[in-house]
């Protein structure tokens, strides 16, 4: 703590991921014997840099940039980067942590990183955004590359961000090096399904979890939060495996819609116009919209916080319990507090944490750079297919792990120990670096 003052969500993090490990840290003493945690917690790289840029009014800006590379130990450090304007150290270093076990439960070669600017790309012009981010990518490109580091989107960072930064890359270095960065555009070394892989592998997790109590999607309700790329696409997933999807949200309310909520007018708002949730509910009658309250109050079987950190609070875990939810799977990182958490086992909830439930955006992020190294395009059917089963693998690792260390429904514990349990081989073979 004193080490890092003032990283209140790294501290929540680490927190978590240590309480796991204990038992592993007994039964293992080898690992304790070679510091592995203390070496751990500490990332391998730190970068924060400035960013100036000029607005269309020819105004001049300054804003932050970072990218933590947390840890190499299996292949080059993987993860977002986010656009959002209270940005900092410690959200970023919880991010790149968090990453450290979810890279490793996905079985690919990947290390662990995040980064992003304390930047609000919202109202800014596409001109505005595209010098925003050249100017970025002038400072982090030198420390980028297919095997050094290689980030991806993440909140207010997508396809549009990914472009711009792309082509600045390719600018500095003189080089097409596809594997630089993932999410780009299926026409130009992009992956299929990659947009949709978060969402899709959330709601994958979620049908994992839900067979173990001979229960499958079809028929439950379902209430997400955010209405950005991950949400999206557990609607379309969730519907598509016959669930009954009847709310979602943006930071400025939620909407609720009995009849089912219309994917393609939601997508077309939050897509196309990028304009805000209360618009859908004037174009629906079965709708409506509120901007007090939260769409946790919501009747529903199945929960999937897809927003933002620490979002799904106690209260919002007590209301969800009322009304007898099922399951809770984390499409967002970390986005229940650990109060929340304590809430929902204690109910017996099936509880997904993001490290684990929302794995797929990253594994189809590997997908795609193993595609670029090939310089091969996969269909999409091919690329879900293998979504699938990294989904269906990260769970049996977890209900292994979990079965191992405690009780095989303990999903944190699960992903937790699985997570460290590879980084850690991997370490102990890479002597003390
Ligand atoms: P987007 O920027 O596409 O969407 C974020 C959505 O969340 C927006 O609808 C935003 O609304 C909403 N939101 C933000 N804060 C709140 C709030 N306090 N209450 C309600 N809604 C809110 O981001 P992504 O969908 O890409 O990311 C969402 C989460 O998923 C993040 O935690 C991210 O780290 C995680 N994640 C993303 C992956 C990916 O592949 N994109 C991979 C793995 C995890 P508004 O537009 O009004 O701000």
């Amino acid at each position: 703590l004193r080490r890092n003052p003032g990283e209140p969500e790294f501290h929540q993090a680490v927190r978590e991921v240590l309480h796991s490990l204990e038992p592993v840290l007994r039964k293992r003493p080898e690992y304790a014997e070679a510091q592995l945690v203390e070496r751990l917690v500490e990332p391998e790289r730190q970068l924060l840099f400035r960013v100036p840029w000029t607005d269309d009014a020819g105004e001049v800006h300054v804003n932050r940039g970072f990218r933590v590379e947390f840890s190499s130990a299996l292949g080059p450090y993987k993860g977002g980067l986010r656009f959002v304007p209270d940005l900092s150290l410690g959200t970023v270093k919880f991010l790149a942590f968090e990453q450290i076990f979810k890279n490793a439960l996905t079985g690919l070669g990947i290390g662990a990183g995040k980064g992003g600017a304390d930047f609000d790309p919202k109202g800014r012009s596409d001109a505005e955004v595209m010098r925003f981010c050249q100017s970025f990518m002038t400072e982090l490109h030198r420390h980028l590359g297919e095997h050094t580091d290689v980030p991806a989107g993440d909140i207010g960072v997508g396809s549009r961000e990914i472009g711009f930064l792309f082509g600045q890359y390719k600018r500095l270095t003189n080089r097409y090096e596809a594997g630089v960065l993932t999410g780009k555009g299926t026409g130009w070394g992009g992956s299929e399904a990659r947009t949709e892989a978060t969402g899709y592998g959330t709601v994958h997790f979620v049908r994992e979890m839900l067979a173990t109590r001979g229960e499958d999607l079809a028929g439950h309700r379902v209430v997400l939060s955010g209405s950005g790329n991950v949400s999206l696409f557990a609607v379309e997933k969730a519907q598509a495996l016959g669930a009954l999807v009847v709310a979602c949200s943006d930071s400025s309310g939620y909407v609720v819609d009995e009849a089912g909520l219309d994917l393609d007018l939601l997508k077309e708002i939050k897509l196309e116009r990028r304009g805000r949730l209360d618009t859908y509910a004037e174009a629906r009658p079965s709708a409506r919209f509120s901007a007090r309250g939260s769409v946790y109050d919501v009747p529903c079987d199945i929960a999937l916080p897809c927003a933002t950190q620490n979002e799904l609070t106690e209260d919002h875990a007590v209301s969800l319990v009322k009304n007898g939810v099922k399951a809770v799977a984390e499409g967002a990182n970390m986005p229940c507090t650990p109060d929340a958490v304590g809430v929902l086992r204690e109910a017996g909830v099936l509880y997904g944490p993001g490290k684990a439930a929302n794995a797929g955006g990253v594994a189809t992020s590997a997908l795609e750079m193993r595609q670029n190294a090939a310089r091969e395009s996969w269909t999409f059917a091919e690329t879900e297919s293998r979504l699938a089963a990294v989904m269906r693998a990260i769970h049996t690792e977890c209900v292994t792990a979990a079965e191992e260390y405690g009780s095989a429904d303990d999903y944190v514990l699960g992903a937790n120990v699985a997570g460290f349990r590879r980084v850690a081989e991997a370490m102990r073979s890479q002597g003390v670096v």
